[in-house]
């Protein structure tokens, strides 16, 4: 659809006039927000090539105060967002893979070869600070599917935590490249869904390691 009919009919729908932007962000693909009497949207540059149904709902979308997405968009967005390939734009020097204690690259190579054949291409480093603040929460780890990169949170790089602790992370924050999140027929979003976690479970210490996680939990949620 030609952006002017799409800017058009938002200014027809809210009453406001459109100060439309297109972006190629790889974690926010939609914003809006009013101001001062004008609506400023940044939309991705994937909807200029979306159907038109697809087109319709970013429409509504943008036109309502009411900021719940339809299914229609959000499984467009599930669909398009793993085809996104920004890999090029990480910055070689973020990416930070020796640690204290472990090695990241290591183990992201024992477990690219034991389960996927070797034929992943992701990328992976540590993040975070290695001290806990008082009240602060912590995930273990990421992953940012347009970067192709997964992130795993230095707290962990300690003695005390097993290397198949790590390991099973770095597994299933690759998961989520090999099954990515979809939305269902009833609209809901699966990112666990059923593949991942039987995929899961086929990790060899998965056992271990989730009760290690659970055992630990403490020591990563309540900072002294
Ligand atoms: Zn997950």
């Amino acid at each position: 659809m030609h952006i002017d009919l799409i800017r058009e009919q938002v200014e027809n729908r809210s009453g406001l006039p459109l100060d439309l932007r297109f972006n190629e962000n790889h974690s926010t693909l939609i914003s809006v927000k009013r101001e001062q009497g004008f609506l400023k949207a940044s939309v991705h540059k994937m909807f200029l090539e979306a159907p038109t149904p697809v087109v319709e709902a970013l429409i509504r979308y943008l036109s309502n105060r009411n900021k719940r997405m339809s299914s229609v968009l959000r499984r467009y967005i599930a669909d398009a967002y793993k085809d996104l390939d920004y890999s090029h734009r990480v910055d070689p020097t973020k990416i930070i893979t020796s640690g204290q204690v472990h090695d990241l690259e290591a183990i992201y190579n024992a477990v690219n070869q034991e389960y996927f054949n070797e034929k992943l291409n992701l990328r992976v480093t540590w993040y975070g600070r290695p001290v806990l603040s008082k009240g602060q929460r912590i995930t273990f780890g990421l992953y940012c599917d347009p970067l192709r990169l997964i992130k795993i949170h230095r707290l962990l790089d300690r003695d005390l935590c097993p290397e198949y602790v790590i390991s099973f992370i770095v597994y299933h924050e690759a998961l989520h490249h090999v099954h990515p999140p979809f939305v269902d027929k009833q609209g809901k979003s699966r990112i666990h869904n059923s593949q991942f976690k039987e995929k899961e479970e086929a990790f060899k210490y998965f056992s271990e390691a989730s009760a290690w996680l659970k055992d630990n939990w403490d020591l990563f949620f309540h900072a002294a």
